[in-house]
């Protein structure tokens, strides 16, 4: 059965960059109904945050993520908090240490950073010269009773490493450049490379798909699988995302983490197709999917080798998608913490007047990409609208007079709007003052909404009703520039 793992590390929020790593191995998980596990990369103590994993795990949920095993939901692989998991490094550690396949190293960082400068001046490659390792038993004597500290390194044999990557074919390392690596750290953590493949070979793991950065760390986890008895995993390099400048995705190119965009009420399968197609297209090339219609074609093996770039206007335009064709009720109710909280609602929801929230929502759908900006777009039925200078400039000619004084008898003779009355009186105002097209509906539009664009105007008119629309033309009836 095929398992796969995202591994994070929790020192900081889940940016879009990693989440996708998450996206991926849930959706190869999906389409090979095998099993997702969560584990959490925690042992750097110094970095690593209780909070940043609570944030992780809920953003992933609410992305629609689901695993099978991981520190939440338990398992029969646990526990999945690598800080909670030491002995069994040590145990393993020790096993190595016995066997003669890692020893200790007693050389301080300020030995070993001289040496690398040294490498570095001479164009040699820095790396540990793995002098601890032909230690003699004098010498070894002499420092485990000089009380020094010492990491615990893993004796790599000098030769070609192969393995094929199902996104980047045959790689090979020449494993005479990496020097004997710390496996287990002088604090008694272990390091990256050992926790990993510990982790992935006691948790069964058959794929590891991560981002090209690790590429070149997966010799050195092919080395401990093989020291560990175990064929290793497959693996799958994926390419990263970067931004429009080519270089790695940051907050710098507008990628905001999961829950800022969560927080700007971005819809979590927006972001999910989003992320898909970050390295990835369906043969149809469609980019607006459900999941379940990709599950069944998504292959690893058709992934991008190059990286792909992040993109906020597209992200806008699928967003903006996906709000048109969404539930109005759901739409609905995720509107109504944004307008409490800009005021323009009752935050007592009893006082709420949804059937008329509902025609707003609807009114304003077309012009958002995520779901806070319906303030800005929905402030035009709360607020007198503040109108320009060139506004009223415009509203003041004698068209433009002529317009709204007409469209005001025309309100005068009605007792309820819809959009079709409205209509009709537009209809009316054009037959009295003979103008037609942008000089009649522009005048309406910019004395009940203050701007040019903005929802149709016959929504707009419905939702506002007869007295405000009275009230609104007023304002700029006999207006003088
Ligand atoms: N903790 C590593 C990271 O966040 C995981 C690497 C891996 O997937 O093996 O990059």
């Amino acid at each position: 059965m095929v398992r796969v793992r995202f591994a994070p590390s929790p020192t900081g929020l889940l940016h879009i960059g990693n989440a996708r790593m998450a996206v991926f191995n849930w959706l190869f998980a999906r389409r090979h109904k095998g099993a997702f596990i969560l584990r959490i990369e925690d042992t750097d103590v110094a970095r690593s945050e209780k909070k940043y994993t609570n944030q992780l795990v809920e953003d992933l949920h609410w992305l629609g993520l689901t695993w099978q095993e991981g520190p939440d939901v338990g398992g029969q692989y646990g526990p999945y908090l690598q800080s909670e998991r030491l002995p069994v490094y040590h145990d393993i550690c020790q096993k190595f240490l016995n066997e003669g396949l890692a020893y200790r190293c007693y050389c301080t960082p300020e030995e070993l950073e001289e040496r690398r400068q040294i490498a570095r001046l001479t164009g040699k490659p820095p790396r540990y010269d793995n002098r601890c390792r032909t230690l003699t038993d004098k010498q070894k004597k002499t420092f485990e009773t000089s009380g020094l500290s010492f990491t615990i390194r893993f004796k790599v044999p000098e030769e070609l490493l192969v393995f094929d990557d199902l996104i980047r074919g045959t790689c090979q390392f020449d494993m005479s450049l990496v020097g004997d690596f710390v496996i287990m750290r002088s604090d008694g953590t272990p390091s990256f490379h050992f926790a990993v493949a510990v982790d992935d070979t006691l948790m069964q793991i058959t794929h590891v798909i991560r981002g090209e950065d690790h590429l070149s760390n997966t010799p050195c986890h092919i080395l401990l699988f093989h020291a560990l008895n175990r064929k290793p995993p497959q693996f799958a390099h994926l390419s990263l995302t970067m931004g429009a400048d080519r270089t790695l995705l940051s907050k710098r190119h507008g990628a905001f983490s999961l829950s800022e965009y969560r927080k700007l009420g971005y819809l979590p399968e927006v972001l999910l197709n989003y992320m898909i197609l970050l390295g990835w297209a369906p043969r149809d090339k469609k980019e607006k999917f459900k999941i379940d219609d990709v599950t069944n074609t998504f292959e690893i093996g058709t992934m991008s080798k190059a990286s792909s770039v992040f993109d906020q206007q597209k992200l806008d335009w699928l967003s903006g998608q996906y709000i048109r064709e969404a539930d109005l009720e759901r739409l609905t109710n995720l509107a109504i913490p944004y307008l409490q909280a800009a005021g323009f609602i009752s935050t007592d929801e009893n006082k709420i007047d949804r059937a008329q929230l509902r025609l707003m929502v609807d009114a304003v759908r077309n012009n958002i990409s995520c779901m806070s900006q319906i303030v800005q777009e929905a402030d035009i039925f709360f607020k007198d609208a503040v109108v320009s200078e060139k506004h009223v400039e415009f509203l003041s000619s004698e068209i433009s007079q002529s317009v709204l004084l007409s469209f005001y008898r025309e309100l005068q003779k009605l007792d309820a709007l819809s959009p079709e009355i409205f209509k009709e009186a537009l209809t009316a105002v054009q037959k009295e003052t003979k103008v037609n097209g942008k000089g009649l509906y522009m005048p309406v539009r910019i004395a009940l909404t203050g701007r040019e664009h903005g929802p149709e105007l016959y929504g707009i008119a419905n939702i506002l009703g007869i007295s405000m629309c009275n009230k609104r033309i007023e304002r700029f009836l006999l207006v003088k520039k």
